[in-house]
């Protein structure tokens, strides 16, 4: 798999990773790393763990997510 978002500048770019959301393939250059907090019931509250999971998304789709 190539990276979509070089293949529509018209460069050819091996993909390290895939969006989460819609799928595609992505370079570094292309992906955006985001920490998600994991939140987990316990007894009658929330908690928030520690460690957050990695979370990968292409730019579009972490721009659509973070707008407002
Ligand atoms: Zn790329
Ligand atoms: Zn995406």
């Amino acid at each position: 798999m190539n990276c979509y978002d070089c293949h529509q500048q018209g460069t050819i770019t091996p993909a390290v990773a895939s969006c989460r959301n819609c799928g595609v393939g992505l370079c570094p250059d292309h992906v955006k790393v985001t920490a998600q907090e994991i939140h987990r019931h316990e007894g009658m509250g929330l908690a928030t763990l520690k460690q957050p999971a990695r979370r990968l998304t292409c730019f579009t789709c972490h721009d659509a997510e973070h707008q407002l």
